[in-house]
């Protein structure tokens, strides 16, 4: 039980790498605050599943790109559970377009959720922590492509490259309040945000040839990376990008 009396918030824990997120430390005997946009229904699904693994929670819905909601969405968690130890800033949404195709809505939408939600949530998390004189974890769930080029989604590789120098700052700025910030960094998961790409063959083989693991990952491996992160067995961790991605990253050959 590596996570024994500890309340962790997980964004966008209604499906995929959040979901397997929120089960995962379940059950290591976390309580979860699953959050959600409004009118996720998932998010219930997933608070079943956390209880099935022995542990409890309760479903919080926000807009985490919208800076009012983050504040609320971290003050009903805390008067629901009566405090938060780890934030999971999971929840991200990408969209393809060629660049002189991006709509403005588009690119909104994409920064909004993925990196002004982690900021300003962010915010709002390290003053229920500074107001409870305690120190914390936050993990970001970024992606390869807070490195890696991928075009036709310039807005996505924007805010994950954003998300890597934020929790740069932060891990230097919060050391002193006792908080530590990490990123995993995910490659290619079977999960809904790839649906076009899944449904692709030819697509999805060509992404699988340029993985050396040879295979997408499940999104119980992200979670793992997570666990880690936030468990005791990170005290000196802190600054740093977990890569979860078979080997993409940095595959390189010349046959
Ligand atoms: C993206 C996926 C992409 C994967 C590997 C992830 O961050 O969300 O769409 O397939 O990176 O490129």
């Amino acid at each position: 039980m590596r996570m024994k009396d500890t309340v962790v918030m997980v964004t966008g824990s209604g499906q995929g790498i959040g979901r397997a997120i929120a089960i995962r430390l379940a059950q290591e005997g976390a309580r979860i605050v699953v959050e959600d946009r409004l009118d996720n229904a998932m998010a219930e699904q997933t608070l079943d599943f956390v209880r099935n693994a022995g542990s409890d929670g309760c479903v919080i819905a926000g807009d985490v790109g919208k800076v009012d909601d983050d504040q609320d969405v971290i003050a009903r968690a805390v008067a629901q559970m009566g405090r938060i130890d780890v934030l999971v800033n999971n929840a991200g949404v990408e969209r393809r377009a060629p660049f002189l195709e991006v709509t403005e809505a588009d690119y909104d939408l994409v920064m909004n959720v993925n990196l002004k939600g982690a900021f300003f949530l962010t915010q709002a998390f390290v003053r229920h922590l500074q107001a409870t004189k305690r120190g914390g974890r936050i993990v970001n769930v970024s992606s390869v492509h807070e490195e890696l080029p991928f075009p036709h989604f310039t807005s996505y590789c924007a805010s994950k490259g954003g998300m890597k120098m934020m929790m740069r700052n932060l891990a230097i700025e919060l050391a002193p309040l006792g908080i530590t910030v990490n990123n995993v960094a995910p490659g290619a998961v079977a999960t809904p945000i790839n649906r076009q790409l899944l449904a692709n063959k030819a697509q999805l083989d060509a992404l699988v040839a340029s993985i050396p693991l040879g295979r997408l990952a499940d999104p119980s491996e992200v979670a793992n990376a997570v666990l880690f992160l936030a468990s005791p067995d990170a005290s000196y961790v802190t600054g740093t990008t977990l890569f979860i991605d078979g080997g993409l990253l940095w595959n390189y050959s010349e046959q």
